[in-house]
């Protein structure tokens, strides 16, 4: 997939579900993402050009990389191949087509709400009438 489309569906996913929830500002979304897919870097680059004009504008973009680990068949066990592209058991050598984890994009977590200036602050409850003023936030 490519790049640019990831994180514009990502951002549509988010922002309906803000729609839904009656938020205008989606504060933080959390997202796991397997290392085969190599997009952690260009995902984080794609989304600040996004996601201008909806309500993940400024939003904080969390990936956790979850590494890969592929099944192998000979050793009957869950292993983590050196390389990214090797899928051979590091320990018998066997081709190990069955991946594991490493495949993810999963959506684990939005925060909604108003952006505040102070990350400490307690999480607020949806007031839903305070509309986050796009600023000149939007430096990464
Ligand atoms: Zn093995």
């Amino acid at each position: 997939m490519h790049e640019l489309t990831l994180a514009r569906s990502l951002i549509e996913l988010v922002d309906d579900y803000a729609t839904q929830q009656g938020a205008r500002q989606v504060r933080r979304i959390h997202v796991r993402l397997g290392q085969l897919s190599a997009m952690t870097r260009a995902l984080y680059f794609c989304f600040g050009s996004a996601s201008r004009g909806t309500s993940c504008e400024g939003a904080l973009l969390d990936i956790e990389e979850v590494p890969l680990t592929v099944n192998c068949s000979t050793c009957k066990a869950v292993k983590a191949p050196s390389g990214r592209y090797n899928f051979r058991c590091p320990d018998c050598g066997m081709p190990t087509p069955e991946v594991v984890t490493g495949r993810e994009m999963q959506l684990t977590a939005i925060e909604l709400g108003p952006l505040s200036s102070s990350e400490t602050a307690p999480a607020a409850a949806l007031s839903g009438d305070q509309r986050g003023e796009p600023d000149a936030n939007a430096a990464l």
